[in-house]
């Protein structure tokens, strides 16, 4: 017995059955003498949905206004799962974000959360009810709505559980657990029993969606052990903590990411100071800057070569052609990020030359190479990104 709060994705409330589904899983739940919070997530593909109704309307709408639209999604799936958890005889409210204390800063569409007033959530379980509390967006100091990014809801579901000190915080979703690689796309992936935060967290900022990386980043800070499991398939899922058995693994998983921009900048004149100032334009506007590639001078002139995502791709370029000239900039969208994560490979040598050599069989080139203790990523062409992770999950993780 204890709090235990339980989040559950889109597709899991996609339609009537899905939404009686949960109800099934949050009332045994709370059945065995647990207090209960729920956070869930707009149906199916309402999100995209909404968006694409803003799109007929107005190409580059105000983010505020994309945020009281988009907030709408998880309104509905909010009461419809009160209404359902209703019809089945217990007690139950449905909160939106700003009832149920969620105070964020006011970057509209991606919004970081400040903190929780945890009162009203508090009194609503002092009653005994089930709290079904939207996930993905929060109340800024103007009394707007504002959204969390997408998949912000994991990182709603993670800050109701870090508030409140829950007992435990279970994410929902379509597959059965944090796999190796997509299970969708990959054959042979394999779920994985644990992985630790920092893994988790790579996966997830390098293109694994099973969770959002700023969930994990707050997962971490606040200790919130996850367990993700499938609402459909009452298996044991994955737990992501601090610490795990050592396994005999020397990846965890393999992921790519399409939401890259390629810049380079052709004939740099090669003085001092010229890298700060680009990286520094680049900063004051927002633009994260990823993999940095520099070659070596000759003739007075280098080529320096970045990756942003896709959105910030021509914009990047067209603050660059104003500031410099006597080079040539250009951007291709046309790459996609695949990386390698896992703790183990830090203390193995031969990993990075592992993964060359899968590619270096499929016939891939590589653009770009970067790395860290914990991760291999390289660029490459779009269109290889597919073979890319499955011949470099075969090569690290073969099948049984
Ligand atoms: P939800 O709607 O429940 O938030 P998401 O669609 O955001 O679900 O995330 C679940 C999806 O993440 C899965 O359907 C799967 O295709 C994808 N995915 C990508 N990489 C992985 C991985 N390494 N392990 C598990 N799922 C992954
Ligand atoms: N509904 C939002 C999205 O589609 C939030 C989420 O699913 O977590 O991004
Ligand atoms: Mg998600």
């Amino acid at each position: 017995m204890g709090l235990i709060v339980q989040k559950f994705g889109g597709s899991s409330v996609a339609d009537a059955e899905r939404v009686k589904n949960v109800a099934r899983i949050v009332t045994d739940t709370y059945k065995q003498g647990n207090d209960v919070v729920v956070v869930v997530s707009a149906q199916g593909d309402t999100t995209d949905d909404l968006i694409a109704k803003a799109g007929e309307v107005n190409p580059h709408p105000a983010k505020r206004e994309m945020d009281q639209l988009m907030a709408a999604g998880e309104q509905i799936s909010i009461s419809l799962l009160a209404m359902a958890i209703e019809g089945m005889g217990f007690p139950v409210i449905s909160l939106l974000g700003w009832q149920a204390g969620f105070n964020t800063n006011s970057i509209y569409g991606s919004a970081r959360i400040k903190n929780i007033r945890p009162n009203r959530l508090q009194a609503e379980l002092a009653k005994h009810n089930i709290v079904v509390v939207a996930g993905f967006q929060g109340i800024n100091r103007y009394d707007d709505l504002t959204t969390l990014g997408r998949g912000g809801s994991d990182t709603s579901a993670v800050a109701i559980a870090a508030a409140l000190r829950a007992d435990r915080c279970q994410i929902f979703t379509d597959v059965e657990g944090v796999y190796t690689a997509d299970p969708r796309k990959v054959e042979g992936a394999k779920k994985l029993d644990e992985i630790t935060y920092d893994e988790m967290l790579e996966l997830a900022t390098l293109g694994a969606q099973v969770l959002n990386n700023r969930s994990v980043e707050m997962a971490k800070k606040y200790g919130v052990e996850l367990e993700v499991l499938s609402s459909l398939n009452p298996i044991p899922g994955t737990i992501v903590k601090e610490h795990i058995k050592m396994e005999k693994m020397l990846i965890r998983g393999v992921t790519k990411d399409t939401d890259v921009a390629l810049v380079s900048i052709l004939g740099l004149k090669d003085t001092p100071g010229v890298a700060f100032k680009i990286f520094a334009k680049l900063a004051q506007k927002n633009m994260n800057v990823d993999i940095i590639l520099q070659s070596f001078g000759r003739d007075g002139t280098k080529d320096l070569i970045f990756t942003v995502s896709k959105d910030n791709g021509e914009p990047a370029v067209k603050l660059l052609e104003d500031m410099l000239d006597d080079c040539r900039i250009v951007c291709n969208t046309n790459v996609a990020k695949v990386s390698i994560v896992g703790a183990g490979m830090e203390s193995h040598p031969g990993t990075a030359s592992k993964m060359f050599e899968a590619l270096f069989e499929s016939n891939i080139n590589i653009q770009m190479i970067s790395t860290s203790e914990i991760k291999i990523s390289v660029i490459i062409d779009a269109e290889e990104a597919d073979r890319a992770v499955s011949a470099i999950h075969k090569a690290f993780i073969p099948n049984d």
